[in-house]
């Protein structure tokens, strides 16, 4: 369904949001956003009545698409019945998510605390472990995302944490696996492996193990560039993690709920971490939601003593039925199932042929419908199409990559020389095959940029 255009309105709504909304990472007076009109599904359309299908899901959220009609059923009797209500007390959505959740996350992994989203998430996952060990620093990877608050932007590896970071915050990074670009010197996936977990623990020894409170991970790191990590990597580091008795915290608020065609993306690889955050897809975005997964350990560290910190809204009743709602469409219409099948019959052949025919695609990776192109001036060298963190001209090859993605109806995912192809979780095979196609068209701009 598309409306009526309607441009006049959309003017007004374009000349609000420039008076008076100060949008995220932005240089104020140099954005453009788009006036959104609407959206169903795998599309939205702006007020002149142009669509597009969304390969982005938003920021990699709405997982089930825009406005699917029993989710937006379920927030509206919630709110007939009980919109809000205090967190202190036992409300049925919230029970009925946290059930829902802790059925479906691996392991004992049963309590769960509720954020607001994920970057709150984080927070909370950190503060609990280091209670739990009574140590102050933490591990993460540089090629990572964490969120925007001020403990998780100092876990974040990429160039948002810069102007945040004043050293202090007691986050030690350090380099994960990924073979395309080692840091490791690393001829194979297996030699990569091995030499990223040795990397890992000569950090750690440096560091001093007795002062580490938790590793933290993106199972599947996301906006850094969805680099699938070599078989026992993480089983790897969760055996250091044991040797060392610290705590292993999976990050899956954007890798979670379907994305990898599993619940978890941790159910790939075999693995269960002692604590796992959680958002986005939880309940598709509909409503604001994050958590954090909790062991029967680090919970029991909280039985008697009191766990040192809350939120207003945490377990929001609205924000809690719209998650049992999505939880419940996505089983019930086999959605998971639908982004493992597509994602291997469908995506990963279809963007390898494309990257067949167009040299400014160094690599494919990815899984489910998680899915990234590497795109490079040079595949011989491996050259990124633009240099790490490009912004105004340095960036024109990518910039002209996303307006003719656009041209053809196509709302990419790009982040630096990478563009992303993370579709709703329900996209159906028609929808592909048109992305597909307006992918093709972009590619063949990126190509002028080759050397
Ligand atoms: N962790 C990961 C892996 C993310 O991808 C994100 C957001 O993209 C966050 C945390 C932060 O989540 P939020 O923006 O809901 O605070």
């Amino acid at each position: 369904m598309t409306p009526q255009p309607s441009p006049q309105t959309g003017a007004a709504v374009k000349a609000a949001d420039r008076a008076h909304v100060f949008h995220s990472w932005s240089a104020q007076d140099l954005i453009d956003p788009l006036a959104v009109a609407g959206a169903e599904g795998s599309y939205f359309w702006d007020f002149d009545g142009k669509r597009y299908l969304d390969f982005t899901s938003g920021l990699v959220f709405t997982n089930i698409g825009y406005q699917h009609p029993k989710v937006v059923a379920a927030i509206q009797e919630q709110a007939a019945r009980m919109t809000t209500f205090a967190p202190a007390f036992a409300v049925e959505a919230r029970s009925e998510a946290a059930r829902l959740i802790a059925e479906r996350t691996p392991g004992d992994l049963d309590k769960i605390f509720f954020t607001n989203g994920g970057a709150d998430a984080v927070e909370h996952a950190l503060r609990m472990a280091r209670l739990h060990t009574g140590r102050p620093k933490v591990l993460s990877a540089y090629r990572s995302y964490h969120g925007g608050t001020q403990q998780a932007i100092n876990l974040t590896g990429d160039p948002r944490r810069w102007a945040s970071d004043s050293g202090t915050a007691g986050v030690v990074h350090f380099w994960g696996p990924f073979p395309y670009r080692s840091r490791f010197y690393a001829g194979t996936e297996e030699e990569e492996c091995a030499r990223a977990l040795e990397h890992l623990e000569t950090t750690l020894a440096f560091e001093g193990p007795a002062t580490v409170a938790a590793i933290v991970l993106e199972t599947i790191p996301g906006t850094a560039g969805i680099m699938v990590p070599p078989a026992g990597y993480l089983r790897g580091v969760r055996e250091i993690c044991d040797k060392y008795g610290i705590v292993f915290v999976l990050d899956e608020v954007m890798a979670g709920f379907g994305r990898t065609g599993e619940w978890f993306a941790a159910d790939l690889f075999d693995v269960v971490p002692d604590l796992m955050t959680f958002a986005k897809g939880v309940n598709s975005g509909y409503v604001p939601l994050g958590g954090v997964a909790i062991s029967a350990e680090i919970a029991a560290t909280f039985g008697k003593r009191p766990y040192p910190g809350g939120l207003t809204y945490s377990g929001h009743p609205l924000a809690c039925a719209a998650a049992v709602a999505t939880i419940n469409a996505m089983a019930e219409e086999g959605i998971v199932e639908n982004a493992k099948r597509l994602g291997a019959d469908m995506v990963g052949p279809a963007l390898r042929e494309l990257a067949g025919r167009h040299p400014s695609v160094g690599e494919v990776r990815g899984v489910g419908m998680f899915w990234a192109l590497e795109l490079v001036r040079d595949r011989a060298t491996r050259e990124p199409l633009v240099p790490y963190n490009a912004t105004g001209d340095d960036n024109r090859a990518m910039a002209a990559f996303a307006a003719e993605a656009k041209a053809h109806g196509l709302w990419p995912f790009v982040n630096m020389n990478r563009t992303h192809v993370v579709p709703p979780l329900n996209v159906t095979e028609a929808e592909l095959k048109e992305g597909f196609a307006a992918l093709d068209a972009a590619l063949s701009v990126a190509d002028t940029f080759t050397v």
